[in-house]
């Protein structure tokens, strides 16, 4: 399954990029395919990236989304168990007189520092009455997970503007926000003086002198990939996002060295890696990121590039053996470029398998797709599709 982050469009002049792009063998994977459009979550709604994986790994979003910061967590290494409480987390500046809730945020990033390993190390040393790890992220961003505080509401210490104070979190149970709180201030007082910080001061850098805390969520119990369809997963990505949600449903979760999750990934070393993993799992999810950022950006020329530049190293996945493989090409979202945002237009979707109902559509893009015979399905819906063309799929009923 190779997901394309982000490249469906709406037409700007009547074009989309993708119906701009030359990508002959994009356009010759949805010849060989049953091709059509698809909601990844449900009409109408705007998927986020992790809910809308979740859906075409096959589990309702709904259900078993645990909001962000679990599944960033999960994605930066950490170990979850359920009723762990996990944040998204930034290392900022914070301003003022008294304790962390009377300061203010002059610096969401602390001037963008990006070496924080030290500052880590002393903040997995703090003592709290509960178990908590903290976990480096890129740049400026961390994540952090208090464990077993089975809790169904908590709240972030973000304000997320500057100028503002640093919010006191709030909880259904108050020792899990006087917990947290406890470890705002406490991280704030370590990180204040600090060496790195000292040093910074010194060379009039801002000091990262606290930590904000978003994306509050609580892990839940999800049944593993493996559990529920009895399949090996393995999910090839470089975002942390895409590989917590690999985490959180069980599967193995790997980053072929190149590999960036921006314009300058490997491609290759992605799509060779993801041709390889078929002879040691099951299924395959390879994740491509920078349409998206395309998308955001909002750079028509870019999306258009990436596709040309993807669709030179695609012509591998045409010599997939395909009476025993299944090749799914589609997207989680559209980010249309006129909009720089996720929205709820439906993607493309293309199937290939020896045994598909070939359909009339010669292109790969939001156009054509709506000719082909899958018509219009949910992100649910295309793993069982796959299951039913490969013979695994378990009969409902007599
Ligand atoms: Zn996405
Ligand atoms: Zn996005």
């Amino acid at each position: 399954m190779l997901i394309l982050d982000g490249l469906p469009d709406r037409p700007l002049n009547g074009k989309t990029p993708l119906r701009v792009a030359k990508k002959p063998n994009l356009d010759k994977i949805a010849e060989i395919s049953v091709n059509g459009i698809m909601d990844t979550i449900a009409p109408g709604i705007r998927p986020g990236s992790d809910t809308s994986h979740l859906a075409l790994l096959g589990y309702d979003p709904y259900k078993f989304y645990t909001g962000r910061g679990p599944i960033e967590a999960l994605g930066v290494g950490l170990e979850l168990k359920p009723g762990d409480v996990a944040f998204r987390a930034n290392f900022a500046t914070v301003d003022g007189e008294g304790s962390i809730f009377d300061k203010v945020v002059v610096d969401r990033r602390a001037g963008r520092i990006a070496d924080t390993e030290d500052l880590v190390r002393a903040l997995n040393e703090i003592s709290l009455p509960i178990e908590f790890k903290v976990a480096k992220a890129t740049g400026h961003r961390a994540a952090v997970v208090f464990r077993g505080l089975f809790t169904d509401f908590v709240t972030d210490t973000d304000p997320k503007f500057v100028g503002e104070k640093v919010k006191r979190c709030k909880s259904d149970r108050a020792e899990v926000a006087e917990i947290i709180n406890e470890f705002m201030q406490k991280a704030h007082e370590v990180l204040e003086k600090h060496w790195v910080n000292e040093l910074r001061a010194k060379n009039g850098l801002k000091k990262a002198n606290a930590i904000l805390l978003r994306g509050a969520g609580v892990m839940k119990e999800v049944p593993s990939f493996k559990e529920r369809f009895g399949l090996k997963l393995k999910v090839i990505s470089a975002t942390a996002l895409i590989k917590g949600v690999g985490k959180l449903v069980g599967g193995e979760v790997f980053t072929p060295p190149g590999a960036t999750g921006n314009k300058e990934t490997n491609l290759n070393a992605k799509i060779s890696s993801a041709i390889k993993s078929l002879d040691s799992s099951d299924v395959v999810l390879l994740h491509i990121k920078a349409f998206d950022e395309f998308g955001h950006d909002k750079d028509f020329e870019g999306k258009v590039g990436f596709v040309e530049k993807l669709d030179v190293h695609l012509s591998s996945l045409l010599e997939l053996d395909f009476s025993e493989t299944c090749l799914i090409v589609t997207s989680d979202h559209s980010t249309p470029v006129k909009v720089g945002d996720h929205t709820a237009d439906p993607v493309v979707i293309s199937i290939a398998h020896e045994d598909v109902r070939r359909d009339e559509v010669t292109t790969f893009d939001e156009f054509s797709a709506t000719k082909g015979g899958l018509c219009r399905i949910r992100g649910m819906d295309v793993l069982n599709i796959a299951f039913d063309l490969l013979d695994v799929a378990k009969k409902f009923g007599a």
